[in-house]
């Protein structure tokens, strides 16, 4: 039987503002949408916090048994600087700065992500589409929306009339935002606004000759509202109802109101049946964020070079930091933290490590079975990672009074523990050993440099076929040896 059957797993609903009991829309199976990163930049830690803590739903998810279906996009097109739909799209402009291509922008950018994430032992999405391939899906939910009168089009770009649309729905549902406050909150339109009033929002823009990103379109060469994507490739992969769908706290207005609203206006039902949304990782007590330049990024955390850090954190470490809190919770970068964090994350590590060495006994002094299931209950709580944190702890303390000799443990109960270890630390959060990992590169530094020494002692004794050799057998291995004017360095493939 799936485990899934027998736990009361509830989530945080941010449509309602609810724990709810997590009933999927299909037995056994789940579709989760989250959006994923706008590649105009590299990713800063705050966009990883919020991928991260869906790659923990998605793994407990995957540990209960449910056949998850997880789509994760890629924006790179269509998200302009301003969310009033103005200024320019975000991956042009980065285009036009550097004298590239957008698509050069997309590529570069999606490899960093990708790296990124690798590094912090994401698994990959069932599905990872981007806007570009599905223009045609976009045009399509246009036209639907032009025909159920919720769109008009002015000038050669489509917009969505959202009064029109309130008339017989709710827009604000999700955001807890009023229309009439909106509108009182907002300023009138100019003579040039081509808006029928500032709330609506854009489904189609038309390009100007100098914009670089353009499609055809019923309406003449224009792109994609940022907003439209996500339905469009939602509804694609996942259907017109599906079960989850995720973002950062910042995604809810206008981007998810939106999103609620296309589907409703084409297709007249709810798209998503549980809203998530993970809260922000600050710096300085502010939103990290691209554009205030108010953000570290996750190459400074693994190598040190950042002036808030005293030194390198391991991605596993800085992982561990991110589960220490709630996902709805804000949490807030600083060096302090992640040294007491990484301080946790080795305790963990060790006793792992020494769990596989206890001698077991004739009974346990601990209810192991209880504890498991209080492992369960934290996840089950709207996954809460931090308790669960908390009852890993219990175990390692326990570990460690074994080990001293202090208490004792059968060899059922070492089973089960080592089982439910390493099915919360290594499947669930995610974590990998990298203490382990760190020792590696300081010897593989030391043994490099020793083996770089007998090359140029080699070279100097005319000794050739020694110094070629060297350089042979390490390219067979991977390593590329480079001489330089400063001496000679490697690199591992
Ligand atoms: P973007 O590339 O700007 O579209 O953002 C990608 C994802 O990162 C979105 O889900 C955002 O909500 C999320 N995000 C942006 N800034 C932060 C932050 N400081 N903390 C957590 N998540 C963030
Ligand atoms: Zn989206």
């Amino acid at each position: 039987m799936q485990l899934y059957k027998n736990q009361n797993l509830k989530v945080h609903n941010s449509l309602s503002g609810k724990k709810e009991v997590f009933q999927p829309i299909n037995e056994g199976h789940i579709g989760m949408y989250v959006c994923g990163p706008t590649v105009y930049s590299n990713v800063h830690l705050g966009n990883c916090r919020t991928f991260m803590s869906f790659d923990m739903i998605f793994r407990y998810f995957k540990h209960l048994g449910f056949k998850v279906r997880y789509v994760r996009n890629i924006t790179d097109a269509g998200h302009l600087e301003n969310d009033a739909d103005d200024g320019e799209d975000k991956i042009a402009k980065k285009a036009k700065l550097e004298q590239i291509e957008p698509m050069e922008v997309v590529q570069r950018y999606t490899v960093d992500f990708h790296n990124t994430l690798q590094k912090f032992n994401f698994l990959p999405p069932s599905i990872e589409p981007t806007a570009t391939g599905h223009i045609i899906e976009q045009i399509e939910i246009i036209k639907e929306i032009l025909e159920k009168g919720y769109a008009y089009e002015a000038n050669g770009s489509v917009y969505f009339d959202v009064l029109k649309f309130n008339e017989n729905n709710e827009y604000g549902k999700l955001s807890g935002r009023k229309l009439e406050d909106m509108i009182a909150n907002t300023r009138e339109l100019t003579a040039q606004d081509e808006k029928r009033n500032p709330q609506d929002f854009a489904l189609w823009k038309k390009a100007e000759p100098q914009h670089i990103m353009r499609w055809p379109s019923p309406w003449g060469d224009g792109f994609p509202g940022w907003h439209l994507e996500c339905t469009a490739m939602s509804t694609k992969y996942l259907g017109e109802t599906f079960d989850i769908h995720g973002g950062g706290m910042d995604l809810k207005f206008p981007h998810h109101e939106c999103e609620i609203a296309q589907a409703e206006a084409s297709k007249g039902k709810s798209p998503v049946k549980y809203w998530m949304h993970a809260n922000m990782l600050t710096l300085n007590g502010k939103k990290m964020s691209k554009s205030t330049g108010n953000n570290i990024y996750p190459s400074e955390i693994f190598s040190g070079e950042n002036d808030i850090l005293s030194k390198a954190y391991a991605p596993s470490a800085v992982r561990f930091f991110m589960m220490q809190a709630h996902y709805t919770s804000i949490l807030d970068l600083s060096d302090d933290a992640l040294l007491a964090s990484e301080k946790g994350y080795n305790r963990l590590m060790d006793a792992m490590e020494n769990l596989q060495t206890l001698s077991t006994g004739a009974k346990s002094d601990f209810d192991f079975g209880a504890w498991k299931q209080k492992c369960y209950d934290a996840m089950n709580d709207d996954f809460n990672t931090p308790i669960l944190i908390a009852h890993l702890f219990d175990a390692v303390k326990h570990i460690n009074l074994i080990k001293e000799g202090k208490e004792s443990i059968t060899k059922e109960d070492k089973t089960l523990l080592e089982n439910t270890l390493n099915t919360f630390v290594y499947d669930v959060l995610g974590l990998e050993n990298q203490s382990a990992v760190k020792d590696d590169s300081n010897a593989l530094n030391g043994v490099m440099d020793l083996l770089i020494e007998l090359r140029n002692q080699a070279r100097a004794n005319k000794d050739f076929a020694t110094s070629d050799q060297i350089r042979d057998r390490l390219t067979a291995l991977g390593i590329q040896l480079k001489d330089g004017k400063d001496g000679t360095s490697f690199s591992v493939n």
